[in-house]
């Protein structure tokens, strides 16, 4: 038996949350269970920010409910604050992803808090999870862990110092994103050793990386090498950001998936069939690029999973 690795879908939020076209709820739906057949079960569904700041995410409510009720997923959402994570558990939303940026600038921009308060409200995340009468899981995620469009280079030890705290908070996972795909691998292979001694493997450590700049999955290779086993992708790569020229969305699933299979880490999908979920993006989006090297070369001959 080989080792296993968990490759979590985030393109329902993070591909689409910068996307005005809105992706009709029933296809959201059909995406989630399309991709859950190839093997992917755990599926970020949606974001819980205002529904007037991100329309797409309108139908937070209705993804959310039904994607809670799919036997064999995992589902988990995006909440930026405890309003968000109030509006989450009364779908039944067994885990979120509560973010926070390392970066005090971005922290204001994004979710107009300062780190201190968002650190406060994570708490109190925390308090209400531990307070419904089925299992909740929160994960701290840490938004430009490895760079900031807006204050430039971030201090590893300030990642460090948050990941500390957010584990003393309860948390039941931590994510460390490269929000703007500033990441190279040496600093990643760092940053991920840094933070994984933090963590002392009390809770999982997920990456998450955005390929803007072409290192994304030299960045996994990385992380892959100081002990993570837990991704986040987008099917097709999608995203991007409208105020970051040049700006691509996160790491491809696709490409993900057979980088970790080729490294013999078991990911339990089936690559082919997850190919196929494309078609459902290309029918509602045919004005998105959809990226990915897998997707249009194949894998290699004699390709095998790992078994
Ligand atoms: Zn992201």
């Amino acid at each position: 038996m080989s080792e296993t690795a968990t490759v979590r879908e985030v393109g329902l939020r993070d591909g689409l949350q910068m996307i005005s076209t809105f992706f009709p709820t029933d296809a959201k739906l059909a995406w989630i269970r399309a991709e859950l057949e190839a093997g992917v079960k755990d599926i970020e569904v949606c974001s819980f920010v205002p529904p007037k700041n991100i329309p797409q995410f309108a139908d937070a409510v209705a993804v959310a409910e039904a994607s809670v009720a799919m036997p064999g997923l995992r589902p988990s959402a995006l909440v930026p604050n405890l309003k968000g994570a109030q509006r989450a558990v009364a779908t039944g939303m067994p885990e979120l992803h509560f973010v926070l940026s390392v970066s005090e600038e971005h922290n204001l921009r994004n979710v107009q808090r300062t780190v201190q308060q968002s650190v406060d409200e994570f708490r109190a995340v925390v308090e209400l999870a531990r307070a419904q009468s089925f299992p909740v899981r929160v994960s701290g995620a840490l938004a430009t862990a490895l760079g900031c469009t807006i204050a430039g280079p971030v201090d590893p030890g300030r990642v460090v110092e948050l990941a500390h705290i957010l584990v003393e908070a309860g948390a039941d996972e931590l994510s460390v994103a490269d929000t703007v795909g500033y990441a190279n691998p040496a600093q990643t292979r760092r940053l991920f050793e840094e933070v994984g001694r933090a963590v002392a493997g009390r809770i999982p450590v997920a990456a998450h990386f955005h390929d803007t700049r072409g290192l994304g999955l030299a960045n996994v290779y990385a992380a892959v090498e100081a002990g993570v086993r837990l991704f986040d992708a987008s099917l097709a790569g999608l995203g991007g950001c409208p105020y970051a020229p040049g700006a691509s969305g996160n790491i491809v699933t696709e490409d993900l998936v057979f980088l970790l299979e080729s490294m013999g880490l078991s990911t339990g999908i089936d690559l082919g069939r997850l190919v196929e979920v494309r078609r459902i993006v290309a029918q509602h989006l045919p004005d998105e690029t959809l990226y990915g090297q897998i997707a249009k070369a194949g894998p290699p001959k004699g390709f095998a999973r790992a078994a």
